[in-house]
């Protein structure tokens, strides 16, 4: 996903801070007893939409295997919505709703080890809401329907039944759409067929052969044109609406170059069998897996802006390139609670400035990702509460960022960190992770420390300062790092631009001899996201 315009990102930062978690949000964020009992492994979400009714219904089937012996699941689906039944078989079940959540009873224990499919009928007109609607029932231009979900955030509950977290992803996933004639539905994953049902409407199967995050699913239904292309094995598909189609032929080709760059820095498009798709919708753009959407006038920068204001981002389309980042960094690698969201963000907009660095060299991307500075606010911890729902603050995108880049510095050395974080790739992929692994990987990779800069980069809202005391009289400078975490070190380089040298400040003072005076010596401020204080 991509950010809000400042000012309101200020002001739901804020909110967000003062809030005392709900008991709606304790349910949606935790991962309780009737979750934590099951491990899903696949949905059949069969739908027929309405676009003039904005009114959804249809059924999902869910397939699960217990973890634990148990009566009782929890599932989501958001209040609005009707639940119809719920069958086991022919059984009908039931279940107690509170807030968003639906507790299913069933009638015998289930057994650990074993797999259950129940159908969930549900329908209704779902609520429109959030920055992009989460459902969002429009016209285009020309008058035809046009509607299309993006609801991360608040959940794909809130237009389907479905275990709503982040923790658990089904291994894959069938989607039914039934839509009037003459209209086009995009989902995520292969394009299975289409039947005329003769009442009508036509249903657009699909299938995804990978596991994914519930708020990746999604629909796109309008009066669609298509055009493909393949890049290597990797079947492209491109959807637009007929006057912008001339538009999306220019535009969309830059997939191919974000595909090459990504699957230099770190292997395979990881949804090969599923194509990658590129969609036409009203919003800024989303990751939907395997179908991103996109919504950024056909030009280059982000909403026709040069992003970071530094020249670079006019060279290329931002949301083609953010959002599909996160095919690799969101989609693949997913975190297992909202809280930790910075491996979504904070990756997908560091592959920005790998993108930067793959077309156009070193400098440019520094250049790139130093003007990310201007966006931080460092006021709270890029981590947020965990289980409780809430949205990590802006600075997971930039403050994420600029800290990778700054971990870079610190390995010190670019042929072991393209190994690293390909690695970091490949071991994750296709998984749910949180911070701690990814903390754990780099340390035992690197053979260092790196708890305590993961810790005061994530966990904290200051940056670290390093504090110079200069005595011109003896040439020397004494020098610490000020920080909130105990036994903090990192090395930075310091000197003049053409003469880096590295030092190892702690929190403890040290004293190095200098031929530089105060106003000459100089810190890597854009090679290392530090404060200096002299
Ligand atoms: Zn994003």
């Amino acid at each position: 996903m991509f950010f809000r315009e400042l000012v309101l990102g200020v002001l739901l930062s804020w909110t967000c801070a003062a809030q005392v978690p709900t008991h709606a949000d304790i349910l949606r964020g935790g991962y309780g007893p009737y979750r934590a009992n099951n491990d899903l492994l696949f949905y059949h979400l069969d739908v027929r939409v309405d676009p003039e009714k904005k009114f959804i219904g249809g059924k999902n089937t869910i397939r699960f295997r217990m973890l634990q012996d148990g009566t009782r699941i929890q599932l989501d689906l958001h209040e609005a919505l009707h639940v119809d039944k719920i069958l086991l078989g022919s059984t009908a079940l039931p279940y107690q709703r509170d807030s968003g959540a639906v507790f299913v009873d069933f009638p015998e224990t289930l057994r650990a080890g074993r797999v259950y499919t129940i159908d969930f009928y549900y329908s209704g007109n779902p609520v429109e809401t959030g920055r992009f609607g989460g459902i969002a029932f429009r016209q285009d231009p020309s008058g035809h329907p046009w509607v299309n979900t993006a609801c991360e955030g608040i959940g794909a509950s809130l237009w389907w039944p479905n275990k709503d977290q982040w923790r658990d992803e089904v291994e894959n996933m069938q989607i039914s759409v039934a839509i009037p004639n003459g209209l086009i539905d995009v989902s995520n994953g292969k394009f299975v067929g289409k039947t005329d049902l003769g009442d009508g409407y036509t249903r657009w199967d699909w299938r995804v052969h990978y596991p994914i995050n519930n708020y990746d699913v999604s629909l796109n239904i309008g009066n669609y044109q298509h055009f493909a292309d393949r890049l290597g094995n990797v079947p492209l598909d491109f959807y637009a609406l007929p006057e912008d189609l001339d538009k999306a032929r220019k535009q969309f080709p830059q997939a191919k170059g974000m595909l090459e760059a990504f699957q230099h820095y770190f292997g395979e498009y990881p949804f090969r069998k599923d194509g990658y798709k590129l969609i036409e919708v009203p919003y800024s753009g989303m990751e939907h897996q395997s179908a991103v959407t996109y919504g950024n006038h056909f030009a280059n920068g982000y909403l026709e802006r040069d992003w970071t204001g530094v020249g670079i981002s006019p060279r290329f389309d931002f949301i083609i390139v953010h959002e599909s980042a996160h095919e690799w960094f969101g989609n693949s690698i997913t975190a297992a609670d909202q809280s930790d969201m910075w491996i979504h963000e904070g990756w997908a907009t560091y592959l920005e400035c790998l993108y930067v660095e793959y077309r156009w060299g070193r400098e440019d991307a520094l250049k790139y990702i130093n003007g990310y500075k201007s966006k931080v606010s460092n006021a709270q911890p890029i981590i947020a509460p965990r289980g409780v729902n809430r949205e990590p603050p802006q600075d997971m995108y930039f403050k994420g960022a600029l800290f990778l880049n700054t971990l870079r510095s610190v390995v010190d050395d670019d042929r072991r960190w393209w190994a690293l974080i390909r690695g970091f790739y490949q071991h994750f992929k296709y998984r749910n992770i949180m911070t701690e692994d990814v903390v754990e990987y780099f340390n035992r990779e690197t053979g260092m420390n790196l708890t305590p800069v993961f810790d005061q980069y994530l966990r904290h809202t200051a940056l670290p300062t390093l504090e110079l005391t200069f005595d011109d009289a003896n040439g020397t400078v004494r020098y610490r790092w000020k920080a909130d975490e105990q036994g903090f070190t990192m090395p930075v380089r310091v000197g003049t631009k053409d003469h880096w040298r590295i030092i190892r400040p702690t929190t403890s003072w040290q004293t190095m001899k200098t031929p530089l005076r105060k106003d000459q010596f100089d810190v890597a401020t854009d090679l290392y996201y530090v404060n200096v204080a002299r």
